[in-house]
Order: structure tokens, then C-alpha cells, then sequence
């Protein structure tokens, strides 16, 4: 099963490291207990003893110290293990999870200075247990980071005075070393430096939300810089800023995916539990259908995700393809799992608002996902920049394997300049569709040439190629082929069976049928546009005994956990 159980953490690790961090990390939350996460979830409880445990047992050092910095081969930063141990945060609590997702964000432009003292610092802040943040939003300009007011000013003695205010930033309240986006006065050099929150002329102002988490706004009032506290200066601050953020977006799938894995197991063990006019509530149809579909979407955000990071973890200056694929991580992944957790909670209707079970948190918590790292447009807006290329000009690349390898992830943070985007180029992906004639997928195909068919002879013109609103509706397509092709490429590594490889391609037709029809209703799409977009409309092979099937699977899974109390 490739849904994470704790139950059985079975999960292979070339290390017995590895596998305690997983093993201790699920028994510090079972112990600590459901009722408790609820409590302090309801309470806006600060996590010292989450944060305690993470400092005893040295996690965050050994899982976010690149090796050369850490003790022995141990410490390193080996995306395969942060991929469950995420997921795994995810699972109990969000509030945990984003913790420890604002120190790898912080950590980010850290490792890739060229100052050797602050990472040597750093290094020995995470053996201490502390955390970190990362200061890039600013209250006024939101995603534009061009705006950014935070300023260094230039001293005599070749020190600078930094002044301004950030908003939004987790872990401010505690971070010894908080990294901090700004510009310099007066040449407007960008700029990236670590402050500590502890110094007198760092003002925590408040906590921006009510929650359990601390995102907070600070304000640097003339707090004194000098070289030792500068990260990078020019392009090089800049570049750290995308490719930190190219890192921390991948993270946001797994939280996903932890949540919504949580709350399944809560729902279908109470949906099957429930019986209304003498018959369980999974014996409706239609409930049936949410959960074959919750499941199914499910399943493929895992499947995409940890392809993804087979294809970051090989990443070099010449194979740049995770530049796609963790964009749709952070968009797509996150927008499914609110998906699934609407899918859930239309079956479980009022038992979804309770005070007690876990799913009331996910509820909340899985609009979060979408909204950070850049929004979801943002991302689009990227993503749509590649598919060029990625549809009409392929090139051969070595197959990469799973990447479950005890290596340091060194690329992350050597990414260089974050340009050059539509240069990018990828393996054909009609191969992987090739490779599953199932019904469903040879359906999805046939859509998908019909809108090879609509870039090539229905190409957008100037003026599409410039509404943001029309580029999504075109992005959302694109976006979808690239989810399928590594869903597909990742059912043939974990052996996926044919039945529930039909049936997720059943909702991605359905999908892709519906994203079609939403460019149809376009504004300035054109008769030719609008015809082409009619002849994606397609309606996906019906199977019942491969749905039954499908749903016997997902009906084992009614008592297959449950937490702690
Ligand atoms: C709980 C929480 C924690 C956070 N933690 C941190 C943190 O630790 N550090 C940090 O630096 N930031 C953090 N952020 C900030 C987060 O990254 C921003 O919310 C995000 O970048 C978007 O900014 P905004 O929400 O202000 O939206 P805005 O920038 O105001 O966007 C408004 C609208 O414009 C659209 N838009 C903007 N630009 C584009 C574009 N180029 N193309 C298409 N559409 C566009 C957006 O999609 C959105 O719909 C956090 C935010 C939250 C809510």
C-alpha cells in the first residue's frame, strides 16, 4: 500500500538513522495523543515540547545539515528521508510541520552562501536545536519581492544600518538567525543577511495569525550589518531568494499529502461505521464515488510527488526538469488535496466540524498549502513557460531510477542563476503514456493530441499570450499532462496495478474535460479555439467491475488506523 500507515512503517531506508528518526518522530505524536494535539491545537499551544524532542534526538541537524558541515555521513540533506518525514509532520498537525518547513526555508540562502563562518554558525545552532526563518514577504508588496523596502544603509566604515519591517515570517519569534531579504540605498543591489532576534534593534512586533505557529512581522531599526551577517549581494541574493523557494515549494505536496491521509483513514472508518436506514453509509453509491475519487487523487498526489524527487535529487546545471515538476508540486498537489479533503467531508458531513477528531484541523488546514510559496497563479504562471518545449521539442536524457539513495542533496544549493527558464528541455512524454494502454489512459491521450493540436494551429496570439486569466486556463492543461506523465512514470517503479491505474486516469479524463470546457468559456478565446476545445470534452471508459474492485480496496482501509487517544 503506498499510503502512509504508522501503523507499519515499512518505508526502505539504506540506513538504520534514518529509520529511527522516522520511528521516534511517529511515537513522540502517538504518545503525545490526539486529544492533546487537539487541545493545544484549540488553545494556540506554543510546540516547545515538539520543538524539545526535535533538540534531544538532534532531527533537524541531522536532517538538514549538509554533510560536509555535519558530524559524520549521517547529517545529511537527503531529500528521499525529508520526503516521509514531512509527509509524517503533515499527518498530526500542520502547526508542526510549518515549523520546521520556515527553517528549511531559512537554511536555504545559509547553505548557499559563500560565507564559510555563517554556515559553520549554523551548523552549530541546528546541533543546539535551534530553528530558523526566512524574512522575504513584506506586508505592502505581497508576491512582488521587486518592491521589497527593507534597506541597507552603507556606513563609513564599511558596515551598513538595516531598516525596515517583514510580514508573515514563521519562526521570527525565536530565530537566531533569521534570513532577511532587502535592498541597499541607494544603488537598490539586492540583498540577502542573517538577523538575530535577539539583538536589541530586532523588534518582534506580533504574531500575524491565531494559530498555534508563530508568522510573525519584525522590524530591523538601524540593526547593525557587517560582513559576517551578509549572505550574498546582487544577482547571487537574488538567485538565493528562487532557489530557496524552488526547495521549500516542493515541501507544501507532502504536508498535503500528510493531512489528507489522515483525514481519509478518519472518514471511511466513520463513514463505514455509520449505518442510516438500516445500511452502512459507504453502502451509497455516490459515497462510494468520493471515495474511489478521494482515494484515486490521493494515490497520484504521492505518485507525482515522490517522482518529483527523484528528478530533484538528480537535478545538475545540465538537467534542470525539476524546475517544472516542483512548480506543479506546490500547485497542483496542494490544490488536490483540497480536493480530497471536499470529496471526505461531503461524506462526513457534520462529523467534519467536531471539536475532537483530527479531520476539523485538516479542514482548515489544507487551504494553507495552495497560498504559500507563491500562490497558485503565481506558479501557473511559471509553469506555462515550459511548454514550449516540453510538447514540441524533447530531447533524450539517462532514465533516472528511484532516488532512495544516502546522498547529500548538494545541487539544492548550487542551483545557479535562476534564468533561462524556456530553455529548459525534457524527455518525450509520450513514452510513459505509451508503456499503459489502459482505456482510460489511451482516452487521456487522445485529449491530450487534441490539444497538442489547438498550441500548434490555434496557437494564442500576442494579446492571449499576455491575459494572465487566459494563460491559466491554458496552464491548468499543460499542468494536468505533466501530473500524468510521472504518476505513470512512478506506477511502473511501485508496480502499480492496472485496475487503480484505470481509475485514476477515469477522474484525470473527467478533469482535463472540465479544464477544457473552462477555456472554451474564455473571453477572447476564438471559433477555431472553442472547437477544439469542444473535441477535449471526453467522457471516461466505464468499467464497474474494476470500479468494484477499486472500492473493495478502498473499503479495507476502514479500520486500518486509528491514533492514539
Ligand atoms: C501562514 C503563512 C505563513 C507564511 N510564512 C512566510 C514566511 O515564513 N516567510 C515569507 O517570506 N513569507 C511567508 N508567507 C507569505 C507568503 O509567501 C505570501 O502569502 C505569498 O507569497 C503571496 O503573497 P500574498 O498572500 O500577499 O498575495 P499577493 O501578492 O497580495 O497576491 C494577490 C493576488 O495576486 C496574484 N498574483 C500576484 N502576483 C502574480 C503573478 N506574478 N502572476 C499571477 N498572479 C499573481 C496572486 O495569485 C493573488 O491572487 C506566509 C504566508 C502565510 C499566509
Amino acid at each position: 500500500m503506498i499510503l502512509l500507515n504508522p501503523r507499519q512503517l515499512d518505508r526502505y531506508y539504506p540506513d538504520d538513522v534514518s529509520r529511527q528518526i522516522i520511528h521516534k518522530t511517529v511515537a513522540f505524536f502517538e504518545n503525545k495523543g490526539l486529544k492533546k494535539i487537539k487541545e493545544d491545537d484549540h488553545a494556540h499551544t506554543w510546540y516547545a515540547d515538539f520543538l524539545e524532542f526535535i533538540k534531544q534526538e538532534k532531527i533537524f541537524a541531522t536532517l538538514l545539515t549538509p554533510t560536509i558541515y555535519g558530524l559524520n555521513d549521517n547529517y545529511r540533506w537527503d531529500t528521499w528521508r525529508n520526503c516521509e518525514f514531512n509527509e509524517i509532520l503533515g499527518f498530526y498537525g500542520l502547526a508542526y510541520w510549518y515549523t520546521w518547513q520556515v527553517t528549511i526555508l531559512g537554511l536555504g540562502p545559509i547553505w548557499m552562501t559563500k560565507n564559510e563562518e555563517i554556515k559553520e554558525k549554523a551548523a552549530r545552532f541546528l546541533l543546539d536545536g535551534n530553528v530558523f526563518a526566512f524574512g522575504l514577504s513584506e506586508r505592502k508588496h505581497g508576491a512582488d519581492i521587486y518592491s521589497t523596502e527593507m534597506s541597507l544603509t552603507p556606513q563609513p566604515d564599511g558596515s551598513f544600518l538595516a531598516n525596515g519591517e517583514k510580514y508573515y515570517i514563521g519562526n521570527a519569534n525565536l530565530a537566531c538567525m533569521v534570513s532577511t531579504f532587502g535592498k541597499i540605498s541607494g544603488t537598490g543591489e539586492f540583498v540577502f543577511f542573517v538577523a538575530d532576534y535577539q539583538h536589541k534593534n530586532y523588534e518582534l512586533i506580533k504574531n500575524v495569525t491565531s494559530s498555534q505557529n508563530y508568522v510573525g512581522q519584525y522590524a530591523l531599526h538601524d540593526y547593525p550589518i557587517t560582513s559576517a551577517e551578509i549572505l550574498a549581494r546582487g544577482d547571487p541574493a537574488w538567485d538565493m531568494g528562487l532557489n530557496t523557494v524552488n526547495i521549500g515549494k516542493y515541501n507544501l505536496g507532502w504536508a498535503s499529502i500528510g493531512i489528507c491521509t489522515h483525514a481519509f483513514y478518519e472518514a471511511i472508518q466513520h463513514a463505514a461505521n455509520r449505518h442510516l436506514y438500516n445500511m452502512a453509509v459507504t453502502d451509497f453509491p455516490h459515497v462510494r464515488q468520493m471515495f474511489v475519487d478521494a482515494y484515486t487523487r490521493l494515490v497520484s498526489m504521492k505518485l507525482y510527488t515522490l517522482r518529483a524527487a527523484d528528478y530533484l535529487r538528480s537535478a545538475s546545471a545540465d538537467d534542470r526538469r525539476y524546475l517544472l515538476y516542483n512548480p506543479i508540486v506546490k500547485m497542483k498537489v496542494t490544490t488536490q488535496g483540497e480536493e480530497v479533503i471536499n470529496l471526505l467531508w461531503d461524506v462526513i458531513a457534520a462529523k467534519g466540524f467536531e471539536a475532537e477528531p483530527f479531520f476539523e484541523m485538516a479542514a482548515r488546514d489544507i487551504r494553507a498549502l495552495p497560498k504559500l510559496e507563491g500562490t497558485v497563479h503565481v506558479n501557473i504562471a511559471l509553469i506555462v513557460k515550459f511548454m514550449p518545449n516540453y510538447f514540441f521539442n524533447p530531447m533524450e536524457y539517462p532514465f533516472i531510477p528511484r532516488r532512495d539513495d544516502a546522498k547529500n542533496d548538494a545541487f539544492l544549493f548550487d542551483q545557479g542563476p535562476a534564468r533561462g527558464l524556456g530553455k529548459i528541455r525534457f524527455h518525450d512524454h509520450t513514452q510513459a503514456f505509451e508503456n499503459h494502454p489502459l482505456p482510460n489512459i489511451v482516452i487521456f491521450m487522445e485529449q491530450v493530441q487534441v490539444f497538442k493540436e489547438f498550441l500548434a494551429v490555434a496557437t494564442p496570439d500576442e494579446t492571449q499570450q499576455k491575459e494572465v486569466d487566459f494563460l491559466l486556463a491554458l496552464g491548468e492543461i499543460f499542468t494536468l499532462v505533466v501530473y500524468a506523465q510521472l504518476i505513470l512514470e512512478n506506477a511502473s517503479i511501485y508496480e502499480i496495478e492496472d485496475d487503480l491505474l484505470d481509475q485514476i486516469f477515469d477522474f484525470m479524463v473527467r478533469d482535463l474535460s472540465r479544464h477544457a470546457l473552462n477555456l472554451h468559456s474564455k473571453p477572447s478565446s476564438t471559433a477555431i479555439q472553442m472547437e477544439l476545445c469542444l473535441r477535449m470534452l471526453r467522457k471516461p471508459a466505464v468499467n464497474e467491475p474494476r470500479f468494484g474492485r477499486v472500492w473493495q480496496e478502498v473499503l479495507s482501509l476502514k479500520d486500518a488506523y486509528t491514533m492514539n487517544p
